[in-house]
């Protein structure tokens, strides 16, 4: 039996030259060929007319482009959010989100299909887990967005990515990083150091093995409570990494990287948004370099919380910066009309 056609998402520049030459083919047609996937955006071996037929037909004999067909695309009513459910090749769908806000263009991309983390709050936490995306599932997102900017001639480009779709991306680690290392590529979608912001619950090994290989990537950790109890309730993984040990990694993470670390705060009325909450996490992250992202909550059919008010939001921000000199943003609910929380769209779906 022949191997399955393999992903060119899946290969590293290094890895494609390395494979045109097993093809038996010119590792010259690399750069070129590289240039069609990630700059020009080529949706076909069809659409590489430069490179010589022969090339083309042993790419039609050996590879594929692990292109994701939409199966539902939807735009919020303040224009600032796009959402796409894509097709996998097993059928299962994931959601990728493209995003407009204060001028820069990201896209925000799944990493697993459902999740087995199972925070309550969370659509797709609801859904559970079903399997790790591969490498070039997680790249043809980036792709996908970025085309989608092409086809739609938008003076803009895609500038940013953020894995905080659906999964947990520290639980798939080893894909993750590889696609992290093929969406960095200067010779293609150039996403570099600055430019790619990875979301934990809290998978405290993740934490640590980040910090030891210096990973090019920005933080974010989704803390939601300031205490134990508080947190498991809320984010079951804190049962089997606990507080304690999350932020002494968050710290370490720090100290080696020397990088600031996002820390991601859903705000549920009545549930974790009043004052004595946000002296809670003040005091847990002073002198810490800590930016808190304050977000209030997407509603699910899956859970009862409503999201706090501004009024509270903003009270929660200023005893943060008054007191304890963290800094924080209140996020706004944009694309809450298409159900742009993590994994609403597939729900909705399925
Ligand atoms: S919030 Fe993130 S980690 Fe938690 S269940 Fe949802 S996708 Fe998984």
């Amino acid at each position: 039996m022949s191997p399955a056609p393999l992903n060119l998402y899946d290969l590293t520049r290094e890895q494609l030259r390395v494979q045109l030459v097993r093809w038996g083919l010119n590792p010259f047609h690399c750069a070129r060929l590289w240039n069609y996937l990630y700059i020009e955006l080529a949706d076909s071996f069809a659409a590489m007319p430069e490179l010589p037929a022969k090339v083309r037909a042993q790419l039609k004999a050996h590879a594929r482009l692990g292109i994701l067909a939409t199966a539902q695309e939807t735009d919020s009513s303040d224009g600032f959010t796009r959402k796409y459910l894509l097709s996998l090749d097993d059928a299962a769908a994931i959601e990728t989100v493209l995003m407009r806000y204060t001028g820069r263009v990201t896209a925000c991309i799944s990493s697993q299909v459902g999740c087995a983390m199972g925070c309550v709050f969370c659509a797709t936490g609801q859904m559970g887990y079903t399997r790790h995306l591969a490498a070039g599932e997680i790249v043809a997102q980036a792709v996908h967005v970025a085309r989608a900017l092409r086809v739609a001639r938008e003076p803009r480009r895609l500038r940013n990515v953020v894995l905080m779709g659906m999964g947990e991306p520290l639980h798939n680690y080893e894909s993750v990083m590889h696609a992290v290392d093929i969406l960095r590529d200067d010779a293609g979608l150039a996403l570099g150091a600055e430019r790619i912001t990875l979301s934990t619950v809290g998978v405290v090994p993740g934490i640590l093995r980040l910090a030891r290989e210096k990973r090019p990537v920005h933080l974010a950790v989704s803390l939601h409570a300031a205490t134990q109890a508080e947190r498991a309730a809320l984010v079951p993984a804190a049962r089997k990494w606990p507080l304690d040990e999350l932020m002494a990694a968050c710290r370490t993470y720090s100290e080696t990287t020397r990088r600031r670390i996002f820390y991601e705060w859903t705000l549920i009325e009545g549930r974790n948004d009043s004052a004595g909450h946000a002296r809670a996490v003040g005091e847990l992250l002073r002198g810490l370099p800590a930016q808190v992202n304050l977000i209030p909550l997407n509603p699910t059919a899956g859970y009862a919380g409503a999201p706090t008010r501004s009024e509270a939001a903003r009270n929660f921000q200023q005893i943060l910066a008054v007191e304890f000199g963290v800094r924080s943003t209140v996020r706004q609910r944009r694309g809450i009309d298409i159900a742009a929380g993590c994994g609403q769209l597939a729900v909705a779906a399925g």
